[in-house]
C-alpha cells in the first residue's frame, strides 16, 4: 500500500513523526510520504525511526491561493531541501500564519467567543505550523465542541465571518517552486468542495504548464463522481493519479491508508523527481 499525504504534530497532526513511522509500519504502507502543512521539520525524526520494510518520500503540503483568492494545497515530495527560495517561501507562510490567526481571535473576541492566542499556542507543539486545527483544539479544551470537527462546521469553516487567508504563493508559483527544487508537485484534494470554493477544471491546463506532475484523485472528500472526473482529467493531461489517507492522527477521522496510490502511478511520479530521494531504511 501506498499512502502520499500524511501529517505529523509538526503541523496539525497529533501523532509525532516517530510515532507515525510506527503506525504505518504496523498497518502495512510499504510506501509512506510525510507532508506536514508548510514545514519540513518533521523529516529528519521520520527519517531517523525508519526501519525495513517501508520506503518513506519526505515532503510537504504547501499552502497556496489563486488570484481569485481560492485556497489551493499543493504536495512538494521529493525536492532537495537545500533549496534556500523554497524554504524562504515555506518560513514566510509559518511567520504569517501567525497575524492572520491573532486577526481571526480578535473577530471571534468581538463576536462574543472568549479565546486567547496563549490558549491557542499552548496546543501548539515548538516549532510546529500554527493552523486553524490549533484554536479548534483550544476551543475543545474550553468546552466549546466536543471535536475539532465539530468547531470547524460551527465556526471555522472556509466561508464563516470568522475565516482569515494568510500570506501564500500562487498554486504556479508553488509548482514552479517545487520544480526547480526538483521535486514532483501534486495538487492536493482538489475537489474538496466542503472546505469552500475550489478552482474550475480550466485551470488545471495553467497548472500542467507551470509543471504540474499529479492530481491526488482518491480522496476522503471527493466523492465517486469527482474521482471518475480527475481520473479523466489526468489522463487527458497527462499527469499521474494519487491516492492518500491525508492522515492527522486523532485530530481526524482518516485511518491510515484508507486511500492509497497504484504502484505503476508512483514510479511514474518518482521518475519525475531530478534524483532519486526515496528514504530506505
Ligand atoms: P489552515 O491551514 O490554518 O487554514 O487550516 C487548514 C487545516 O484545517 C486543514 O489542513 C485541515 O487539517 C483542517 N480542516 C479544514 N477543514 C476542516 C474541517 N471541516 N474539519 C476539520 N478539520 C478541517
Ligand atoms: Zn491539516
Ligand atoms: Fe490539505
Ligand atoms: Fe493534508
Amino acid at each position: 500500500m501506498i499512502d502520499l499525504h500524511t501529517h505529523t504534530n509538526v503541523s496539525d497532526g497529533t501523532d509525532s513523526p516517530s510515532e507515525l513511522i510506527n503506525k504505518a509500519l504496523a498497518s502495512g504502507i510499504k510506501i509512506l510520504a510525510l507532508t506536514d502543512h508548510d514545514s519540513i521539520a518533521g523529516w529528519d525524526e521520520a527519517s531517523a525511526h525508519l526501519r525495513p520494510g517501508m520506503d518513506l518520500v519526505l515532503g510537504s503540503e504547501i499552502s497556496c491561493q489563486t488570484e481569485d483568492g481560492i485556497s489551493v494545497h499543493m504536495l512538494g515530495l521529493l525536492f532537495d531541501r537545500g533549496n534556500q527560495e523554497l524554504q524562504d517561501v515555506l518560513a514566510q507562510t509559518r511567520d504569517n500564519r501567525y497575524g492572520r490567526m491573532e486577526r481571526i481571535i480578535v473577530r471571534m473576541n468581538d463576536a462574543g467567543i472568549e479565546i486567547s492566542m496563549e490558549e491557542v499556542l499552548a496546543q501548539l507543539s515548538e516549532g510546529a505550523t500554527l493552523g486553524r486545527p490549533h484554536l479548534a483544539d483550544a476551543m475543545v479544551a474550553k468546552g466549546l465542541a466536543k471535536s475539532r470537527d465539530e468547531i470547524f462546521e460551527k465556526w471555522l469553516h472556509n466561508n464563516s465571518p470568522y475565516y482569515v487567508a494568510h500570506y501564500s504563493p500562487t498554486p504556479e508559483r508553488a509548482i514552479e517552486l517545487i520544480k526547480a527544487a526538483g521535486g514532483v508537485a501534486v495538487i492536493a484534494h482538489p475537489m474538496a468542495s466542503l472546505r469552500g470554493r475550489t478552482v474550475s477544471v480550466e485551470s488545471f491546463t495553467s497548472f500542467v504548464d507551470a509543471g504540474l506532475d499529479g492530481i491526488e484523485v482518491f480522496h476522503r472528500d471527493h466523492t465517486a463522481d469527482q474521482r471518475v472526473l480527475l481520473t479523466q482529467i489526468a489522463n487527458d493531461l497527462g499527469v499521474l493519479r494519487t491516492g492518500s489517507s491525508d492522515y492527522h492522527g486523532s485530530g481526524k477521522i482518516n485511518e491510515l491508508a484508507e486511500n492509497t496510490t497504484e504502484i505503476d502511478q508512483w514510479l511514474a511520479l518518482e521518475a519525475r523527481a531530478d534524483a532519486r530521494r526515496v528514504v530506505r531504511a
